[in-house]
């Protein structure tokens, strides 16, 4: 059927296909219930895609009337379409070559840890390491302890490392490997936990970890790299995740990602916040934020403030419920911290710093304004990692300094089991989507796998609801509408790496990237959504993942 004028300037009327006026399209979706997030046409029934982008987005007999003899067409039987789904920090490289390589230990008791541990073990030549990862010690009985890996694993030495990333758990040989010992002093930023004896406890934290990791020789190949990025790839497809933040590369990191994008591998698209240790070998190679393409692209320089969330390592303002005085840790000093954010905001990169609790938060708001004041910048998008527990005067400084938070989206339901350990009175104050959008943030979704799983229906259900498994609401304050969610989600994904032009919506020109759902989140009540599996998966034009 040949378009008529009328309906032909019709569609250009509520979406403008601008310069892709005279094409035609190699694909049209039609009959979908389709949220396009773009305000002229929120929703439609019909895309029209062309050479991997958007070419027009309206109702079935307008699109259609643009296929030609080549156009393959696609019906969505009314299923729900949304913006390919946007995890703004998370760790997709480690957590696929975590996966390649250690053993899951996301188990709900000690003795199955043990059991999978001491099987490794038993396929491991001694004196190796046996790794394990993806422990949760809010979802054992209590935490795992140093006699309990040396009961299950007493020959090779043992790292489990808390899927948080924060936190490890080291059996005795372990520290024999590492030369810590009970008299050993704590690192600034880190702890060699004890118990009431004095002796090594198991648990190691922060700065701790990461002396402990400098120590096990690294031996991954580049080969293990990209197929880390490969496995992780099919991980973010299945959720309907188009981009990710990766939230702390390595130069081992961006090489896997271009390796996997060479080999056809890699099924989302990255924007890699660089590890700032390396960061003179980035300026000496004249790279800065923005660098690459819509697959792979460099961003900000990622650094650390203080701990974790779910592992109880973030630097409060008062102690956390029943642990005495202690409020946390602090990563990194005031001077390291501005030393390496004036050097990196200098050679041209966006600045993003690790921040949960409120010591941590107003640190580094001290020293973005610092460096706004000394070094003006256009648009700069401060980025504050995490900014999990909040003030109203720190939310009036971000908001005055244009920084964005970048909260994480499924920790109410999916670590509600530590937020005990907050309060209620402090659960008002976390993750504070609420009082973000509010004070006109822009704050997107974000899963920081493997910390939590990203998993986009999550994201909603925990940001809606704020109910944790057992049902129980923490931070009712801070709930906001599935529309809200599903902004946060997509289009403030994109704001926060600078491509909010390029995606984030269903809008002629982006990049038609997109999700299909097997059940739609906007008419059924939010305690189904978890159970909703998403169908098909589409980068740019091409279906990178279906069910
Ligand atoms: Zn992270």
């Amino acid at each position: 059927m040949p378009i008529t004028r009328r309906s032909f300037v019709k569609t250009l009327a509520v979406l403008p296909l601008a310069r892709f006026e005279r094409a035609e399209p190699d694909l049209i979706l039609h009959n979908g219930l389709i949220t396009t997030l773009h305000g002229a046409l929120p929703e439609a029934s019909a895309v029209a895609i062309r050479e991997g982008r958007i070419l027009a987005v309206g109702d079935d007999a307008d699109l259609l009337a643009l296929a030609t003899a080549r156009t393959r067409r696609i019906d969505l039987g009314r299923k729900r379409v949304l913006p390919g789904f946007i995890d703004a920090h998370a760790h997709p490289e480690w957590g696929g070559l975590y996966a390649l390589k250690y053993v899951a230990c996301d188990k709900d008791s000690i003795g199955q840890i043990q059991a999978v541990l001491r099987a490794r073990a038993a396929a491991t030549p001694g004196g190796q390491w046996v790794r394990g990862y993806l422990y949760d010690d809010g979802k054992t009985p209590r935490p795992l302890t140093r006699a309990d890996l040396d009961a299950a694993v007493p020959n090779h030495p043992v790292l489990v490392e808390h899927r948080g990333g924060h936190t490890g758990f080291m059996n005795s040989r372990a520290f024999e490997r590492s030369g810590v010992t009970s008299g050993t002093a704590d690192p600034p930023g880190g702890t060699y936990e004890r118990d009431a004896r004095g002796e090594l406890d198991g648990r190691v934290a922060d700065k701790a970890l990461a002396a402990v990791l400098a120590k096990i020789p690294d031996e991954l190949t580049r080969e293990d790299h990209r197929r880390g990025v490969a496995l992780s790839s099919k991980l973010y497809a299945s959720h309907g995740i188009t981009s990710a933040c990766e939230a702390d590369a390595q130069p081992a990191g961006l090489q896997a990602y271009q390796d996997a994008r060479d080999s056809g591998e890699l099924r989302f698209r990255v924007y890699c916040m660089m590890d700032v240790g390396a960061l003179d070998r980035y300026i000496a190679a004249g790279l800065h934020t923005g660098f690459g393409d819509v697959m792979v692209r460099i961003g900000a320089i990622k650094q650390f403030a203080d701990g974790s969330i779910s592992e109880r390592t973030a630097w409060l303002a008062a102690p956390y419920e029943g642990m005495g005085d202690y409020s946390g840790l602090e990563v990194g000093t005031r001077e390291s911290l501005y030393e390496n954010s004036r050097k990196a905001w200098l050679a041209g990169f966006q600045l993003a710093t690790h921040a949960n609790g409120e010591r941590a938060i107003e640190r580094m708001l001290g020293i973005y304004e610092q460096l706004e004041r000394e070094f003006p910048r256009r648009d700069p998008r401060f980025r504050l990692e995490h900014c999990t527990v909040v003030t109203p005067e720190l939310i009036t400084r971000i908001k005055a300094l244009g920084a964005i938070p970048i909260p994480f989206s499924g920790y109410v339901n999916f670590h509600g089991d530590v937020l005990h350990f907050y309060g209620e009175e402090r659960a008002q104050r976390m993750f504070a989507y609420r009082s973000f959008l509010d004070a006109g943030l822009r704050p997107p979704c974000a899963s920081d796998y493997t910390a939590s799983p990203p998993d986009p229906m999550l994201w909603l259900y925990s940001m809606t609801t704020r109910k944790d498994p057992s049902g129980h609401v923490w931070g009712e304050s801070q709930r906001i509408t599935v529309a809200e969610a599903l902004r946060a989600a997509t289009l403030d994904g994109a704001y926060a790496s600078f491509e909010e032009h390029e995606k984030g919506s269903l809008e002629p020109g982006k990049l038609a990237d997109l999700v299909v759902l097997e059940a739609d989140p906007l008419t059924l009540p939010p305690e189904a959504w978890l159970a909703i599996k998403v169908q098909r998966t589409m980068l740019a034009g091409n279906w990178v993942y279906e069910a």
